[in-house]
Formats: structure tokens, C-alpha cells, sequence
């Protein structure tokens, strides 16, 4: 039996300063991922904030149509918010994709970006992990990696990044609002997930204390006919191994804006900005998606099992490519 002191805070400042003066502290919203990695030894966490109080739940318009998404407004209240659904069909759709419905009626959004990999090497507990126990290794390099990445890999970690709306969020240039011991930040999405180079075990760049808010999405008219797509071995309570977030903005049959990410393949939610650019200007047909998806998987290193991956993502980026230009 591991000791756990439990604090409830009543205001964000109370919680921020709770977590800054305590390194073994780690924040509890849903507690759909810290408790798990509570119980499998893998978070030393010996202390729990719980900020389940705070008013954070809640979905705002903004100024230019964007949303403000409130960091504690759980996974399924926010896919069934019409302001989501109806513009930003790609967000509620990877929300309701993610996880089962009981875990998304707990799940928070700041959690979910918080989320670690469900690399198995790591959850074990005893393999070499280089997330876990730095300068340990990486079981998976040589190891069982038909899930793993092929793009944002170093030669010490080739983790995927589990969440799906983070994949759609990052197509719309989403910006993560948080509180520290130093005040009030703004993150872009792409800045706020960290690729592991040879620090695996940082993967965001918060500061002790350092608490999730919101999620700003700025208005985008593109994002209204947005696709998002999964593919996994089961269809339902399972990870993508390739998923996709797609919009498109065609006229005369030709793309003038394009919005796509890529999850399921990469050690971040990522943003396929080769792919974009090869889009605009060419026309909407399934080879120039093809070729676009190409442009994007140049930089991708496969390892033994997951060659796979790189077939698989270029169909499903035209297929969902085919769904937004309809
Ligand atoms: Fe650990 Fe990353 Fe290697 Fe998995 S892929 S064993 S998380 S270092």
C-alpha cells in the first residue's frame, strides 16, 4: 500500500500553488489516466489535487466563431455541444471515436491532452523505457512496434500519442490556456506537444504547477464540413492505428485551403503542413491527395512491424480528403 494525500482546491490560484510547492503532486480531473498510472507504478504521484471544483467546465463562444473549450468540460459534453458538432464536426467526431462512453462522461479535455502513450513497454513497468527511467533504453525499437510511430521519432522513443481530438484540434490551430506559479499562458497546439528527440520523458512543456484551463479553437468557415476518420483493429474502446482530420476548401475543382493531422502514426498529434501545401492549388482528385499524403510520409522512418502504417495512413488521408471535398 503507497501513502496518497488528497487536496481539494477551491480556486485555481489555491491549486496552483498546492502543485508548484509539491513535486510529488500531480493535478485530478477525471482521473481516467493519472489514476491508472497511479496503479501501475508508473506516476510516483504521492499527492492528488483535485480541481474538479474550479469553474472550468464550461463551452464558450468566441469573438471570430471560435469555441473556448473550459479544460474540465468532459469529452462527452463538449462532442454533443451543437456550437462543436455543427462547426467543427471533426472534433465532436474524434471525441465520440475516443475511448468508451462511460470514460468519456469522466474524461476532461485538459486531461486528455495530458495523456500518456499506451506504449505497452512503458506500462509494464519493467522493460527498458526511456520515458520511465531515463537512459534505460527503448524496449520498443527492437522490440513488438506494429503500433508505434513513424513520424516525430528519435532513436530513443517511437511512442504514439494516444488522443484523438488532439489530432482534430491540431488541424484547427487549436492554443492551450494555462495558469502557472508565473501567471497566464497561451501554447500553440503545435508547441504544446513535445517530440522526443533524446528527452523522451518530457512531453509537454508546463512548468511545475502548471495548470491547463482552456482550449481556445480559433473560427474557421473550413472546419464546418470537417472529416475525421480512425482505423483500428476494433471498433470500438481501442487506439487509432492511423486516424485522420480532414477539411478542405475546393473551387472550380481546384483546393484553395486545406486543413489536415494525422494521429495514430506520429509522437505528437500531427500536422501534415507538407501535405497542405502540396494540396493548394492542385485539383481535388484522389492522385493529388495521394501525392500529397506521399509529400508528408517522405520524413517517415518505419521499423519492423509498422511498415504497414505508411499504406495505410496515405488511404485513409484520401479517403477522408474525398469525404471533405464532397
Ligand atoms: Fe518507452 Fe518510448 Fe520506447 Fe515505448 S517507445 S519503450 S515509451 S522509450
Amino acid at each position: 500500500m503507497r501513502p496518497l494525500a488528497y487536496s481539494r482546491a477551491a480556486t485555481i490560484e489555491e491549486a496552483v500553488t498546492l502543485a508548484s510547492d509539491d513535486p510529488g503532486s500531480a493535478f485530478l480531473a477525471g482521473g481516467t489516466t493519472e489514476v491508472d498510472l497511479i496503479r501501475a507504478g508508473i506516476a510516483r504521484t504521492d499527492h492528488l489535487i483535485d480541481v474538479n471544483d474550479l469553474p472550468l467546465a464550461a463551452v464558450e463562444d468566441l469573438p471570430d466563431g471560435g469555441l473556448r473549450i473550459g479544460a474540465l468540460a468532459r469529452m462527452s459534453d463538449v462532442a454533443r455541444t451543437p456550437a462543436v458538432a455543427e462547426r467543427y464536426p471533426a472534433i465532436s467526431r474524434a471525441l465520440l471515436l475516443g475511448a468508451s462512453e462511460q470514460l468519456r462522461n469522466m474524461a476532461s479535455m485538459g486531461g486528455n491532452l495530458r495523456q500518456r502513450t499506451r506504449c505497452a513497454y512503458l506500462r509494464d513497468g519493467i522493460s527498458p523505457c526511456n520515458k520511465r527511467d531515463p537512459g534505460s533504453g527503448c524496449a520498443a525499437l527492437e522490440g513488438f512496434n506494429r503500433g508505434h510511430a513513424i513520424l516525430g521519432t528519435s532513436e530513443h522513443c517511437i511512442a504514439t500519442h494516444p488522443s484523438d481530438v488532439a489530432v482534430a484540434l491540431a488541424a484547427f490551430d487549436a492554443v492551450v490556456h494555462t495558469v502557472g506559479p508565473d501567471g497566464e499562458r497561451s501554447i500553440a497546439f503545435d508547441e504544446f506537444f513535445l517530440v522526443p528527440g533524446d528527452t523522451p520523458r518530457l512531453e509537454h512543456p508546463l512548468e511545475r504547477g502548471e495548470l491547463i484551463v482552456a482550449i481556445e479553437v480559433p473560427g474557421a468557415r473550413i472546419a464546418r464540413r470537417s472529416v475525421y476518420l480512425k482505423f483500428r483493429d476494433r471498433q470500438s474502446y481501442e487506439f487509432a492505428l492511423v486516424s485522420v482530420a480532414a477539411a478542405l476548401e475546393v473551387e472550380d475543382g481546384m483546393v484553395t485551403a486545406a486543413r489536415l493531422a494525422f494521429g495514430g502514426v506520429a509522437t505528437k498529434p500531427w500536422r501534415a503542413r507538407r501535405a497542405e501545401a502540396a494540396l493548394i492549388g492542385a485539383p481535388a482528385d484522389e492522385a493529388s491527395f495521394r501525392r500529397a499524403a506521399a509529400a508528408e510520409l517522405e520524413a517517415a522512418v518505419v521499423r519492423r512491424h509498422n511498415a504497414f502504417k505508411v499504406e495505410l495512413v496515405t488511404r485513409a488521408a484520401v479517403r477522408a480528403l474525398s469525404q471533405a471535398a464532397r
